[in-house]
């Protein structure tokens, strides 16, 4: 905002914001007067700036004062996270120089008439013409996949779609989102497999709290974190309600769930026998009709220290998943993967935690293949604990592998079968006086 030359900046999913701009402007308002647009972020004079932070308004540190304290830089990342989370947030404040930047609060989510108005708009479903003959890679796994909601309640750290699209789940309507996959099935190339229903994680459709009035109020970062609260209907019926449809049409020979699935949403018990039966419904039907093959899902580390700071669910929960995806492949003879993605160097990640995550996973036949080294991406708790060494919530110092050595130490245990690694990871283990490790992960020497 104060580097670029603009009047107005829309964030999030913009559509609500533009379209009240665009109003207003056809109308004869002048840009410089659109101060108060919900999602939208503007410059004004400092003397604006309230003298504290009250019910309406959060006062930030500035920017110089984050250039001077991480502590300060942290404090705000956790208020912007906090607001951004909120049904109602407040007005964000900061100043620059003789500036000050406003931040106006994001729009309540979407009701599934407006969304609908969104994704119903006459798309063409082709990359833009400057691409004409190039191969595009993203497209080719998107063409025949449909997004039927926006928002995630998951709340991982190291995940940046809460502060894009919100903690709250805007989605689409049955009938919308069927109209679109009857146009997949009428594209040129369709070959009868819909390779994705999704959304920013594929289960949470159509869900949100039992009681909104309480969701309306609530700050929590996450619904299913430290536990899954409640308050929260995780009830899988409406989505496999469409899955059923889906399936139903004669164009299709299957469809596929290519979005990640938060098997900690579908394996809550409830307390509702009802809810708890299409629950185990949804996890065996997803299982057995709507994997290609491989089924990725991202239990991300074996630590439940980790984990925590990750606010992901404890690994005990991965192996209990992973027992009902062996079960069904059993039980209807399939021969189907299951792909568990990890990251090492993760804030609050030391390199003995990977170690013992190359014993665990070993222990569990697994070959690692999807993993990653933490990369920070910009609006995350990650990112920030790993830029400013403390926790944003609590404030206290939190460590990550920084350098490009220590990195390589956490990375290289997830090879620890490559003979490439063996000697170096053995040496490791002994420095780390972890001799149980290596017995344990070289058991044959
Ligand atoms: S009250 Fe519970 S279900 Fe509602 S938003 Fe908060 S954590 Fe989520």
């Amino acid at each position: 905002m104060v580097d670029a030359p603009v009047d107005i900046i829309t964030y999030g999913m913009g559509e609500l914001a533009t379209i009240t701009i665009a109003n207003a402007l056809r109308d004869g308002a002048n840009i410089n007067d659109l101060t108060d647009v919900p999602q939208t972020i503007v410059r004004r004079p400092v003397s604006e700036i309230p003298e504290a932070t009250n019910g309406d308004n959060v006062v930030m540190h500035s920017f110089e004062e984050c250039l001077q304290s991480k502590r300060a830089h942290a404090e705000n990342f956790r208020n912007i996270e906090i607001e951004s989370n909120k049904w109602h947030g407040r007005t964000m404040w900061q100043q620059t120089g003789d500036i000050a930047i406003k931040v106006n609060p994001m729009n309540p989510p979407m009701t599934s008439e407006q969304i609908d108005a969104s994704f119903d708009l006459p798309y063409t479903r082709l990359p833009h013409p400057r691409y004409k003959d190039k191969r595009i890679p993203a497209y080719e796994m998107i063409r025949h996949s449909v997004n039927m909601h926006r928002g995630c309640f998951g709340g991982c750290a190291f995940c940046t779609i809460s502060a894009h699209q919100g903690k709250f789940i805007a989605s689409r309507s049955k009938q919308s989102i069927m109209r679109e996959v009857k146009q997949v099935t009428k594209m040129a190339d369709f070959k009868g497999y819909i390779s994705d229903l999704g959304g920013p994680s594929a289960n949470m459709y159509g869900m949100h709290g039992h009681d909104l009035d309480r969701c309306s109020r609530c700050t929590r970062p996450s619904c299913l974190h430290p536990k899954p609260c409640i308050n929260l209907n995780n009830d899988h019926s409406k989505l496999l309600d469409i899955y059923h449809s889906v399936d139903a049409l004669p164009e299709v020979k299957k469809s596929f769930i290519g979005s990640g699935v938060r098997y900690d949403l579908s394996m809550h018990k409830s307390g509702n026998p009802a809810v708890d039966k299409i629950n185990a419904q949804y996890n065996e039907e997803l299982i057995r009709f709507h994997v290609s093959g491989r089924l990725k899902v991202a239990p991300e580390h074996t630590s439940d220290e980790v984990l925590n700071v990750m606010r992901k669910p404890s690994f005990e929960l991965f192996r209990k998943f992973k027992a009902i995806f062996d079960r069904v492949n059993s039980k209807y003879h399939l021969k189907q993967q299951i792909i568990p993605y990890f990251i090492s160097s993760h804030p609050g990640c030391q390199e003995v935690d990977m170690a013992e995550l190359a014993v665990l996973t070993r222990e569990l036949d697994f070959h690692l293949e999807q993993v990653q080294d933490f990369t920070p991406t910009p609006m995350t708790v990650s990112t920030e604990a790993f830029y400013t060494g403390l926790h944003p919530y609590t404030l206290q110092p939190i460590f990550t592998a920084h350098s490009k050595e220590e990195k390589l130490a956490q990375r290289r245990y997830f090879f620890w079968y490559d003979k490439k690694y063996k000697h170096e990871i053995i040496q490791a283990l002994r420095r780390l006086h972890r001799p149980d490790l290596i017995k344990r992960l070289y058991p044959k020497g």
